[in-house]
């Protein structure tokens, strides 16, 4: 069994990435379980920067497989913030009822409600050869928050073919289509053909 390292301190990502590696050979460990605990600044400008530079710091580490993401939530109206900053957006410990209802009132006139969930995916492979993937997820600000489940900006995410925010759907529903599942679906047709 091959192994790979999901540099995140999110459990939930490293059990959502190990079911999905498992069919594919690959034993996947946290950097809990690796014991690794380096600080790592995300000083790029771009998801898929800071997705790479992430990656890289823990492969330089281990010198093993490493998967390591960045995603954020981008608005339209907003020229694309919070973007990058979404995580510190207002203040790393600002509460996202206050984030969420600071953006519903920037967006309170906009003609184009639209927004994005992005999702970038370093791979850095046995070789130390990079690989970046890319998963995107299209909404719109809802006009208010609603829904409890999810995280992050869910309940002012409207998704269309659902017809309400990602914070009203289970977490099943929602990682089906999430960024997140799209660009690790890109990551795992990478290593079948691999
Ligand atoms: P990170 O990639 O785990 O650092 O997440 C960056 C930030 O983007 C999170 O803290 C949230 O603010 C936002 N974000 C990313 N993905 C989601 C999502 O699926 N739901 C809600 N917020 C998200």
């Amino acid at each position: 069994m091959k192994t790979m390292l999901i540099a995140t301190n999110n459990q939930h990502k490293v059990e959502e990435f190990q079911q999905m590696l498992k069919p594919y050979g690959y034993e996947v460990k946290s950097l809990k379980d690796v014991g690794l605990d380096i600080d790592v600044e995300e000083t790029g400008t771009t998801f898929q920067e800071n997705a790479v530079i992430k990656a890289k710091a823990y492969y330089e580490h281990l010198k093993m497989p490493v998967l390591a993401d960045d995603s954020g939530f981008s608005i339209n109206a907003l020229h694309g913030e919070p973007g990058i900053y979404s995580a510190r957006y207002l203040g790393k410990d600002t509460s996202y009822e206050i984030k969420c209802q600071h953006i519903i009132k920037q967006c309170e006139d906009a003609s184009d409600r639209g927004c994005t969930y992005t999702c970038a995916i370093a791979y850095i492979d046995e070789l130390g050869k990079e690989h970046i993937f890319t998963g995107v997820l299209q909404g719109e600000v809802a006009k208010k928050m609603e829904g409890t489940h999810g995280f992050g900006y869910d309940p002012i995410f409207y998704y269309e073919p659902f017809q309400t925010t990602l914070a009203n759907v289970s977490d099943e529903e929602k990682n089906a289509i999430s960024h997140r599942r799209k660009a690790l679906e890109q990551v795992l047709a990478y290593i079948k053909e691999a």
